[in-house]
């Protein structure tokens, strides 16, 4: 009996949903409609009654709120943005795309996100915002985050794209932790954890207009009343369809199944690895991350592309994220170098990224196990 192939995620679409996007489809207004307000209202509930425009993908988001919050208007003023080079490259591809300076603070490696006892030093006159990734869904403190951006006035950008249905200490990722001057950004790309095939979401500070956040969302067209419009500033191609939201909606009412389902399948592998394996487990938090990914560090003179290969062999499909950014070659072109932030570095060249998604079986796990333990073996024996 051959066993079908176990890819490191997949998306969880109920036929409701899919009827209800066939209505969308017959409808007769399938782009941004009546649907992108249920859904951006339903993403509203969820943070707190803050406002929340919807988009057509995380990284859009992330540029939208780095205009908004004027960085990197004035080519000459040398705004600098602080954040994690061990993430997804959207994260530092907006900042340049502003017209900002990237500043990398390198990661703490338990955590893997970015180290907080090294952010303070990395404040100057010129930073602009600090913008957090939440990898894998393991939240940043928040705590501490906000208390270091707020003694410095610094404006802070949540990257939340991996951290949709994750919590800090019992307060939903999405509501504020800072003095509400803060964006959120969520990403629902098809692998995240709630997904509209391609999407994103921007929870909006208090002090920031909601309108001109649509008109940098839309070609900053404003309407009249009468018919007529205006354009008075330079907006960009970001809507989300109503085909899109209606997957959104459908995905809404399973969040927390799914995150639930998602911290389960974690401990199954807490409880299945075999320790002498000598895999660095991620932190073993099953109450606030929402396990976006599960990710072990492989042992040192692991061949990782190897290991890869012996995995999918035994039909198990295994990702990477990410490499450190800093390494890609347009920002070494920047002056980055090896040996810049050497614990991203590390983590970038031996994590992988075992399958964790909800409609997986508790044997899915022992299966993934198993090939673990073969596939290391493999890699030695090949080595030697
Ligand atoms: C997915 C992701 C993004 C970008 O989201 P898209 O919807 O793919 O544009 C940004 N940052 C992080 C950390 C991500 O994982």
């Amino acid at each position: 009996m051959s066993v079908p192939f176990l890819p490191f995620t997949r998306p969880s679409i109920d036929e409701d949903t899919i009827a209800k996007v066939a209505n969308v489809l017959r409808s007769g207004w399938i782009t941004s409609g009546p649907k992108v307000a249920a859904f951006e209202a339903a993403l509203s509930d969820y943070c707190g009654g803050r406002p929340v425009r919807a988009f057509n993908s995380g990284t859009a988001t992330l540029e939208v709120a780095l205009r908004l919050a004027g960085v990197g208007g004035d080519k000459n003023a040398g705004d600098t943005v602080i954040t994690t080079p061990l993430t997804w490259v959207a994260t530092a591809n907006v900042i340049l795309e502003v017209g900002a300076t990237p500043v990398f603070v390198d990661i703490d490696p338990v955590t893997r996100n970015i180290d907080l006892d090294r952010l303070e030093a990395a404040i100057t006159p010129q930073t602009r915002a600090i913008i957090p990734v939440d990898l894998a869904g393991l939240p940043v403190d928040r705590e501490r985050l906000y208390a270091i951006a707020g003694k410095h006035g610094v404006r802070v950008i949540e990257d939340a794209a991996q951290s949709f249905g994750a919590s800090w200490q019992d307060r939903r990722i999405g509501t504020s932790f800072g003095d509400g001057r803060d964006f959120v950004s969520f990403s629902f790309h098809a692998n995240k954890n709630l997904t509209t095939g391609e999407g994103g979401a921007l929870v909006l500070p208090d002090d920031i207009d909601p309108g001109l956040c649509e008109r940098l969302r839309l070609q900053g067209v404003r309407r009249f009343p009468d018919g007529g419009m205006d354009v008075d500033v330079l907006g960009g191609k970001f809507n989300l369809t109503d085909i899109a939201a209606t997957i959104g909606l459908g995905q809404l009412k399973h969040l927390e199944g799914f995150t639930a389902r998602r911290r389960l399948l974690a401990r199954e592998y807490f409880r299945r690895i075999d320790p002498s394996l000598g895999l660095e487990l991620p932190v073993a938090d099953f109450t606030q991350s929402n396990w976006h990914m599960f990710q072990v560090l492989l042992p040192a003179g692991t061949d990782r592309g190897h290991f890869i290969a012996a995995m999918k062999q035994r039909g198990i499909g295994v990702g990477v994220h990410y490499p450190a950014l800093h390494l890609f070659s347009l920002y070494r072109a920047l002056g980055f170098r090896e040996g810049d932030f050497p614990e991203a570095e590390r983590v970038g060249a031996t994590t992988v990224t075992l399958p964790l998604f909800p409609a997986m079986s508790d044997s899915d796990i022992e299966r993934v196990c198993a090939a673990l333990a073969e596939s290391l073996a493999s890699n030695l024996r090949s080595a030697s």
